[in-house]
């Protein structure tokens, strides 16, 4: 074995809520289910709920010059 290392892309994605168009979705409360928890999510600028199985800001890495794509908030991976 021996150590390695190479550039990473880091980004934030967020969620913008859907009703002002104007906060951000913030998590409060995980909703336990069977397969996937829900993470529930306010707005911090309406009252506007919802939820999403992943905690919003959320960081991700990727090689450099990966491209990334997202759908339903969920990551896709732009395979090439
Ligand atoms: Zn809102």
């Amino acid at each position: 074995m021996a150590i390695t290392y190479y550039k990473v892309d880091q980004y934030s994605v967020d969620w913008i809520c859907d009703k002002c168009k104007e906060g951000f979705m913030r998590p409060y409360a995980t909703i336990i289910k069977t397969k996937t928890d829900l993470i529930r999510h306010k707005c911090n600028k309406c009252i506007h709920t919802q939820s999403f199985p992943v905690v919003y800001p959320m960081q991700i890495v990727v090689p450099e010059g990966d491209e990334i794509d997202f759908q339903d908030g969920k990551e896709t991976k732009a395979d090439a």
